[in-house]
């Protein structure tokens, strides 16, 4: 195996993602030591019980202490305090960086808090599940995906090829880009489709003419498929649509033009123009398999879970 790329790696918050860090770094031999912390005693037990961390503490200053890469791996909303917390702890050069799903509004809250001993290497990691907490992680589940990383300018490009190394070796392809361009790009891909599963999924709990049970029964016709999605944490994608408002607004405004433009498809029954669109979307499909971002098998190529 080759020889560990950090020393010391502090996780804070070992959810899907931070438990998915740790078994792939620890599986990969990408750090030496792993040390662990969450917020609730309950989560810390149980991430010292399935063994995830080396150490596992009490404080997120405690976990800090010493560590040459910090992830902070907790809700986006959370992220600014968290910084507050560490920033005084942090060691001289080491490498700050967290895994949120919307990158401007992380670095506004966590960069004021960091001093300017350490490098802030923002990142996400575009891949996950519908579940959540420790037990949800697998070390597979960056294998393939892309890591998304958002240097704020002025970064050191030593910092940002250590954590670039880093999430290859954890099995991730990494693209980097302004934060401003993934908070569009993200909006679109992942955002907000899942606002639309989280509302279509509204709407039909809310249905009174169609009983739960015939929900269920017929669910395989799609619907089954925005439950899968709608089932996503709700505390971290309250957070996602509050801290990308602008983006996710800006592209729910086209959502919305095209869907009444399709409205008037139908009402004037345009069946040339219907089935173009179809065409151009299920091309769009073709193209992300033919990318490696997804299979034609049953469980989709995801023996865990999904994608977000
Ligand atoms: P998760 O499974 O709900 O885990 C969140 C973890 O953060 C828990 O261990 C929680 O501790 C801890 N935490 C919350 N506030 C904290 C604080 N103030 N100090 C220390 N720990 C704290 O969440 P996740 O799905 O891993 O998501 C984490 C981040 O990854 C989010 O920013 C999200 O946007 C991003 N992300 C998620 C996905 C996905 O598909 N889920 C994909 C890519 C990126 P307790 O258990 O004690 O509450």
């Amino acid at each position: 195996m080759s020889r560990p790329l950090f020393d010391r790696i502090a996780i804070i918050g070992v959810g899907l993602i931070g438990s998915s860090i740790a078994r792939a770094a620890r599986a990969q031999g990408a750090v030496r030591e792993i040390v662990a912390t969450a917020r609730s005693p309950e989560t810390r037990k149980r991430v010292a019980a399935l063994g995830l961390a080396d150490e596992v503490v009490e404080t997120n200053a405690q976990a800090v202490e010493g560590a040459d890469l910090v992830i902070v791996c907790i809700p986006v909303g959370t992220c600014g305090v968290v910084a507050k917390e560490i920033g005084p702890h942090l060691k001289r050069g080491a490498i700050v960086s967290d895994v949120g799903s919307v990158k401007s509004a992380v670095i506004r809250d966590m960069g004021p808090h960091l001093p300017e001993t350490v490098q802030f290497v923002p990142a996400h990691p575009v891949a996950g599940t519908e579940h959540s907490g420790p037990d949800a992680g697998f070390a597979e589940l960056f294998d393939g995906r892309w890591c998304i990383l958002t240097p704020p300018e002025g970064t050191d490009a030593e910092a940002v090829d250590r954590l670039a190394a880093f999430w290859r070796r954890l099995g991730a392809k990494v693209e980097i880009m302004t934060p401003e361009h993934h908070d569009i790009v993200l909006a679109i891909t992942s955002h907000v489709p899942h606002l639309i599963a989280y509302n279509i999924v509204g709407t039909a709990a809310d249905m009174e003419e169609v009983t739960q049970s015939e929900v269920v029964k017929f669910s395989a016709g799609g619907f089954r498929d925005f439950t899968r999605i709608a089932a996503s944490d709700p505390v971290m994608w309250r957070d996602v649509f509050i801290n990308n408002k602008e983006a996710v607004l800006e592209m729910l405004g086209r959502f919305s033009e095209d869907l009444a433009a399709l409205q008037r498809m139908i009402r004037w029954e345009d069946s040339a123009a219907l089935e173009a669109l179809f065409t151009r979307t299920r091309a769009i499909r073709r193209g992300i398999i033919e990318a490696g971002q997804d299979t034609e098998a049953a469980d989709f190529g995801r023996p865990h879970g999904h994608d977000d």
